[in-house]
């Protein structure tokens, strides 16, 4: 995979498609303003881009597994391939489902995610961030040892030009 780049780890309820609570169906999915745009310019900056998102919405049994890769599939479509791996995680410690109720290592805000990528990856730590909407996703890079920065809203394009421009 060559040398190390940086890394961009975008939320993404909230932060690529807006967070109209557990959204799991293309149909009704509505992006948020420049999401195309931020990963396009990533790419441009030579970032990995990854998604690392909470989907309890599995383990409270609101939809399947399933249903999110294809939801993640259809993004990337959309998002021109931009993503390089969508991380989620399925838990939660009080779930309905039983195969889903554990008190993981994954969930942020801790950073099981970050760290399997960065295991999986050729990350360059230094240049690295992470955008959510939260303050367990910011907890969870912060416990990884990367940048977290919070999107109030807005177009994504214009919130994270700047973080790429001060990475060099
Ligand atoms: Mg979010």
């Amino acid at each position: 995979m060559g040398e190390p780049r940086p890394a961009a780890f975008l939320d993404r309820d909230g932060v690529l498609i807006e967070d109209d609570g557990y959204p799991h169906d293309p149909a009704l999915v509505r992006w948020v303003p420049g999401a195309a745009a931020a990963v396009a310019l990533l790419r441009r900056a030579g970032y990995w881009v990854f998604v690392v998102t909470n989907q309890s919405g599995v383990a409270r049994g609101l939809y399947p597994e399933a249903a999110v890769a294809a939801l993640h599939g259809w993004m990337n479509q959309h998002l021109a391939g931009g993503v390089d791996a969508f991380e989620y995680c399925p838990h939660h410690p009080d779930a309905p489902l039983a195969a889903y109720r554990q008190d993981c290592a994954c969930r942020k805000p801790r950073p099981g995610m970050i760290l399997a990528l960065l295991q999986r990856f050729p990350v360059r730590r230094q240049g690295s961030f992470l955008v959510g909407d939260r303050a367990s996703d910011l907890a969870a890079a912060t416990a990884a040892g990367l940048p977290g920065h919070l999107f109030p809203g807005g177009r994504l394009d214009a919130f994270i030009a700047p973080l790429v421009e001060a990475a060099g």
